[in-house]
Formats: structure tokens, C-alpha cells, sequence
């Protein structure tokens, strides 16, 4: 399949350059968008917290979001991609390896590429189990950034485990997880982190705030403890990729009754009518 370089289309190909600032430092941005249908998800949202990390971190977008978004589509389009991911990322461009800046009129590099995947019905349906880490990552979490080695560390901890996710807790705060959100369920009420500098305030995230609120269930965006965590009735992930997993275990904790929670499945259930009846996300 082809891949999106700056603003062509073309085969895949060695054309990152070994000074590409992506490359050395992790110095840049990125997104992975879900595709149904053939129709990239929540676009917009995605586009947005783009558009967010990259001025976070002082980097020049070299188009705008609107050309991008356009780039995208016509890169599934040429792909045939009916299910699966984009991932874009924009880097700070390529320079002489010096820690600051290059230069201000070195552009930045675009690279996109598609790859098709089937959604995860089975592991939605029947949930999995997490492990506990500690959140050593730096204190942006909200910018999006190419830089995910602590993310890494704690995925590999997870699937050592067998595990789906590594749960991430600052001290005895549980943030998100490496490469998903956390939101747990006490009392009927939803709690998840509230989206500040220590978590990636996810799409899957807002839209789950989002369908909650249609369905009347209250959502806490307020921090709450590993404690909390083991003692939840309920606890599941969230992320593009992976769309809703319940977790029916932590490290050797079961939560609630073992079974994906009533609260869970209903939200997982509102989050993939967006998708199938075709509503317009
Ligand atoms: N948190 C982290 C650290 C992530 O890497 C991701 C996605 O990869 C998420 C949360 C979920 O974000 P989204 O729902 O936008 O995919």
C-alpha cells in the first residue's frame, strides 16, 4: 500500500533521512485515526489535538490541518482501506544534530501511512486483564509526542503478563494506561483522570464522556487511587485502536465479579452504534 510523504502520495520507501529529527530526538508529533467504513472517525478531534501538540512543542505544521485531512483521505481512498488505521506523525524536520531548533525555514516532514485491522469484538466482548506500572513519563502527557520509551517499557511489562494493558499510576494516583485511558465504575458513577498535563486526553476518551452523558451516567473527571482501582466495580481501557476492553483483572486483583460490568457493556454497546448505524462522527 502507499504512504502520504509531505503532500505526495507514492510508494513506501527509505526516504527518512538519518538526521530526521523524528528519528534522533522523537522529536515530533502523531495520530492514529481510526477508519470504518472506509470514513476516517472524528477527524476533526483528531486534526485538533494535532494542531495542539504541535504548537505545545513550538513546531511549525508546514499545511494546514485541512490540507492534511484532505492528504489522509485520499491516501485511504487510493489504499482501498474500508477497516482499519492511519498513523501520522510530523516531525521537526531534518538538520544538523544539535539539540535545539534548526533553523526556522527547515520544514517540518509528513508521513502517513494506512494499515488494514479488524476491530477487537471478541476481547471487547469478553474483556482482559492489566498489569500495574509505575507512570515514569515526563510531565506533558497531554502533548502527543513521538517520544513513547517509557510507554514501550510498560506495554512489553503487560504482554510478558499476557496481559492487554499496563495500568499507570503517578505514586498512589492511577493516570491512563500506556497506550489507552483508564476510567473505572463505583457506585454506578464512571471515574476517569481529568485531562491535564499527566494523561493524552484521548478521542475515545471525550467521546465516552460524551455518550455518557446521553445516557445519563455521571462521569468524575477527578483522580482517584491504585486503591480505588482494585476495590472498582468495574474498570476498563480506552483508545482508538482498541476501542472499549473491560479489564477483569489487575496484577492479581480481580475487579468486581470477574464479567465485563453491566455499566461497561452499555457504553461499549452506545460506542459501537456510532460506528454501525452509520452515524456521522
Ligand atoms: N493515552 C495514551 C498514552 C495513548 O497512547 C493513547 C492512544 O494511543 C490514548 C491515551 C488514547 O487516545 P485516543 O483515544 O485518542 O486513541
Amino acid at each position: 500500500s502507499k504512504m502520504l510523504y509531505n503532500d505526495r502520495i507514492m510508494e513506501r520507501d527509505n526516504l527518512i533521512d538519518i538526521e530526521d529529527r523524528g528519528y534522533q530526538f522523537g522529536d515530533g508529533v502523531y495520530e492514529v485515526i481510526g477508519v470504518y467504513d472506509g470514513r476516517p472517525m472524528m477527524m476533526g478531534e483528531h486534526m485538533e489535538r494535532l494542531e495542539r501538540s504541535a504548537r505545545e512543542l513550538r513546531l511549525m505544521l508546514p499545511v494546514s490541518t485541512a490540507e492534511i485531512k484532505n492528504n489522509l483521505e485520499k491516501l485511504v481512498e487510493t489504499n482501498g482501506l474500508e477497516e482499519g488505521i492511519i498513523y501520522l506523525q510530523v516531525s521537526r524536520g531534518v538538520g544538523s544534530r544539535e539539540h535545539a531548533f534548526p533553523s526556522p525555514e527547515t520544514p517540518a516532514v509528513t508521513v502517513a501511512y494506512t494499515r488494514e485491522e479488524k476491530r477487537e469484538s471478541d476481547v471487547e466482548d469478553q474483556g482482559s486483564t492489566a498489569v500495574l506500572a509505575e507512570d515514569i513519563r515526563w510531565l506533558r502527557c497531554d502533548i502527543k509526542t513521538l517520544n513513547l520509551l517509557p510507554n514501550v517499557m510498560a506495554k512489553q511489562k503487560a504482554v510478558e503478563k499476557n496481559a492487554v494493558e499496563a495500568i499507570l499510576h503517578r505514586g498512589d494516583i492511577i493516570t491512563e494506561a500506556s497506550a489507552s485511558n483508564v476510567f473505572m465504575v463505583k457506585g454506578g458513577e464512571l471515574y476517569t483522570h481529568p485531562a491535564n498535563n499527566y494523561i493524552l486526553n484521548g478521542i475515545t476518551r471525550r467521546k465516552i464522556i460524551q455518550l455518557c452523558d446521553e445516557l445519563d451516567l455521571e462521569v468524575n473527571e477527578q483522580t482517584y487511587t491504585v486503591k480505588d482501582l482494585l476495590n472498582a466495580d468495574e474498570v476498563f481501557v480506552s483508545a482508538t485502536k482498541l476501542d472499549i476492553i473491560p479489564i477483569l483483572q489487575v496484577d492479581d486483583h480481580v475487579i468486581g465479579d470477574g464479567k465485563p460490568g453491566v455499566i461497561t457493556k452499555q457504553v461499549l454497546q452506545a460506542f459501537r452504534s456510532l460506528y454501525q448505524h452509520n452515524v456521522k462522527y
